[in-house]
């Protein structure tokens, strides 16, 4: 442990925790005799705003305390993860498991105890209006769940990110499992996209390996971890693809919509978005791709994040067969959507388009409200039966 050449003692200290080593803080102090207290201090301190971000101005002894403290949890943390890690090991490597059988690998036969793990952030209290005065409501607990407000949600994604030192796209899902803690597996998986396992040693996320496109994955992948950091109350999660797919519309507000507003906040941060002046681009499906690739995501995903953020007055629908299945749009569009049936005036109606179309259709044919205005539809083919369409204002 005492490499004593080197210039950034603590630095190393808590790389060599990272890379899942395990050094002795006690040994770690005693290389070091020629320091005195204000020295290991600063060092402290360089190493405090360097990993867990924030601006540290002095460094008391009891900040002092505090960040040998952090160092010894981290610590405690990674022998907790390693001994994880062996256990997990005894599972079956081949042939694919579903998650039936992989919760009984977990539970009876290596002897996890599945245990709700910290706190629920507290749900916010609901504004009702009653009569002409506005009242808080206390949440009951069947509103403990599926009420995060979406500040709460992007919050919880950017300490993450921030935690991890990540700027820059694509996201590297491993460092953020990492600082959340988060041990993640690869195994075949019948039936399941992915899951989430909390146990008194620890959270493991399981990611169907069978998944071959690596935006499914990763998007699964940041899925997850919202459940993991979201919903510690609830000690198993199991998502199927269409349960990811199909929950964006925000009405809903169930946890599994939360999990994919966590996703999304992870995955394209809206500082790295703006910095790239996504807001701002053109309303069609090139700049989407665009971003899609530079951050790593689906180009549904992409789209999505698009119409959450831009200036541009534009809604996206999700269209399979003949329905929509859900839609979002921006601060800009107003109109509510048509739901059900898409419309005959509608472009992707008559097109079907296999790649991608524009047409001039009338608004009406998107919104359920009677208007004369028209707007710029284009639609891409992302599946065998489904579209996806971008509605923009003109
Ligand atoms: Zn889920």
């Amino acid at each position: 442990m005492c490499a004593s050449s080197s210039k950034d003692p603590i630095a190393e200290f808590i790389q060599a925790l990272r890379r899942g080593e395990d050094p002795s803080i006690e040994e770690f102090v005693h290389c070091y005799p020629q320091w005195d207290l204000d020295q290991l201090r600063g060092e402290i301190e360089g190493a405090w705003v360097l990993f867990w971000g924030g601006t540290v101005p002095h460094v008391s002894d009891e900040r002092l305390q505090e960040a040998l403290a952090v160092l010894r949890e981290a610590r405690d943390r990674i022998a907790l993860k390693r001994g994880l890690q062996s256990k997990l090991e005894q599972i079956p490597t081949t042939g694919a498991l579903t998650v039936g059988e992989l919760t009984r690998w977990l539970t009876e036969r290596i002897g996890l105890a599945l245990k709700p793990v910290g706190s629920v952030p507290e749900p916010h209290p609901i504004q009702v209006r009653f009569r002409g005065k506005t009242r808080e409501r206390k949440d009951s607990a069947k509103h403990a769940y599926g009420i995060l407000r979406s500040s709460q949600v992007k919050t919880a994604a950017e300490d993450l990110l921030s935690r991890g030192l990540i700027a820059e796209p694509p996201i590297d899902l491993s460092s953020v499992s990492d600082i959340a803690s988060v041990v993640v597996e690869e195994k075949p998986l019948v039936d399941c996209e992915g899951c989430t396992f909390q146990f008194e040693e620890g959270t493991v996320i399981y990611i169907n390996s069978k998944i071959e496109n690596e935006m499914r994955r990763r998007f699964t992948w940041a899925h997850e971890l919202g459940h993991a950091v979201l919903h510690p109350k609830q000690p198993q999660w199991m998502d199927t693809y269409a349960m990811i797919q199909k929950s964006w519309s925000r009405r809903e507000r169930t946890q599994e919509v939360e999990a994919n507003r966590f996703a999304a906040e992870l995955l394209m941060p809206f500082s790295m978005l703006e910095a790239d002046k996504f807001p701002q681009s053109e309303p069609h499906f090139e700049t989407i791709a665009n971003a899609a690739d530079r951050y790593k995501v689906s180009l549904t995903a992409a789209a999505i994040r698009f119409v959450e953020i831009t200036d541009a007055a534009a809604s996206l629908y999700y269209v399979e067969e003949d329905r929509i299945v859900w839609a979002v749009r921006s601060n800009f569009f107003e109109l509510p959507w048509r739901k059900g049936t898409i419309h005959p005036t509608s472009g992707l109606k008559w097109v079907r388009a296999e790649r991608e179309y524009y047409e001039e259709v009338p608004l009406e044919a998107w919104t359920s409200v009677a208007t004369a205005e028209t707007a710029v539809e284009t639609g891409r083919k992302i599946g065998e039966r489904q579209w996806i369409v971008l509605i923009v204002r003109e």
